[in-house]
């Protein structure tokens, strides 16, 4: 194992817009960023299509190359961004204390946590054999290219209610795929979704396989399961997307950080000032409500500012 201590005035874990946009700040203001890319460099964006909502490129970008060009962005102005995943913490004294890939200690005066969510999936190996064409975990990046067509969203809170509201000004039909017999989703967003003429709900199905010859085709579901009357039911669709939930990865900060029962990271409001001095926290690890690359980046922009100033007021 190789033991090392380094010191840094600002350290970055995560390569997502939120990590990558608060590099770009940090390192404009002189703060010597080094960003620990994570397992996922680039982050959940490396994983989806093209991207036609983050201003700036008119003819539409795919996130790969979208997250590529904030990388060297980052780089450019001076950002020291390197592979490791942080596996532990210590931000009970100052100087912050992170360990990456188990050995390297970084001791930090400022830590931003852009460490991101990860998309809930069934688990089903169709899931894997159709990433990218047909199955998808974001109906706002992906639900465009359904225009016309048949889809169908799985889950029953309000992440699935607001999916399927918005695929349904979209395309021609959405299935909900619901577990139970209810919505967990708020009775505000349940009540839209059942009065949406294009949302068809399928109340107590559940998903056992997709097909189709190289993209999804349609879904293969179980009505009733383990019930007397239990069906096979299969739909046709073009678009499959889950929305069962995220997870925020936030374990590693799980000893010191405040977070919701649900593991988002709990930031004061209108900052990234997460309860422990110098430590702030931007992007989708502390934002269950709107998750886009955009946000995921202002919020990134916001980090940077509140560590500066942090910096600022401690040393002056
Ligand atoms: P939730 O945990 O609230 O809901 C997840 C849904 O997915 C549930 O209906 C659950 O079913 C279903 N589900 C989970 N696992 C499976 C599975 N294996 N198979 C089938 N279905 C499954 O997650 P959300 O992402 O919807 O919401 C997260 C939080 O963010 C909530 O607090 C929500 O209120 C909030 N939010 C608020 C919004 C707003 O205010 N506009 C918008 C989006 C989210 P079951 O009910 O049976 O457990």
């Amino acid at each position: 194992m190789n033991n090392q201590t380094e010191r840094v005035r600002c350290l970055i874990i995560g390569s997502g817009p939120a990590g990558y946009t608060a590099a770009i700040y940090a390192a404009r203001a002189n703060m010597n960023p080094v960003l620990y890319e994570g397992l996922q460099p680039g982050g959940q964006l490396t994983t989806t299509t093209e991207v036609e909502n983050f201003p700036g490129y008119p003819e539409g970008v795919t996130g790969p190359v979208l997250m590529d060009d904030l990388r060297r962005q980052a780089a450019r102005v001076g950002a020291d961004i390197r592979p490791g995943v942080a596996t532990r913490t210590d931000f009970s004294t100052a100087p912050l204390k992170v360990w990456i890939d188990g050995s390297t200690l970084i001791e930090a005066e400022t830590v931003i946590i852009a460490t991101g969510a990860t998309a809930r999936y069934l688990g089903l190996p169709d899931e894997s054999k159709y990433a990218g064409s047909g199955v998808s975990a974001c109906a706002t990046c992906d639900g465009f290219f359904y225009r016309g067509r048949n889809v169908a969203v799985v889950g029953g809170g309000d992440t699935a209610a607001e999916e399927a509201i918005y695929l349904a000004g979209i395309a021609k039909k959405v299935y909900l795929i619901v577990r139970r017999d209810q919505l967990r989703a708020s009775k505000i967003m349940a009540e839209r979704v059942q009065r949406n003429p294009n949302i068809e709900i399928l109340w107590k199905h559940q998903t056992i396989g997709l097909f189709g010859d190289g993209v999804v085709e349609g879904a293969i579901l179980v009505k009733n399961r383990g019930e007397a009357d239990e069906e096979e039911v299969r739909i046709a669709i073009d678009g499959f997307f889950l929305a069962i939930g995220h997870t925020p990865n936030s374990d590693f900060v799980a000893d010191y950080i405040e977070r919701d029962a649900a593991g988002y990271i709990i930031t004061q409001p209108g900052t990234s000032k997460t309860n422990v001095p110098g430590v702030f926290a931007c992007g989708d690890v502390q934002d269950p409500h709107y998750r886009q690359a955009i946000t995921s980046a202002g919020s990134g922009c916001i980090a940077a500012i509140d560590a500066e100033r942090y910096l600022a007021e401690k040393y002056c």
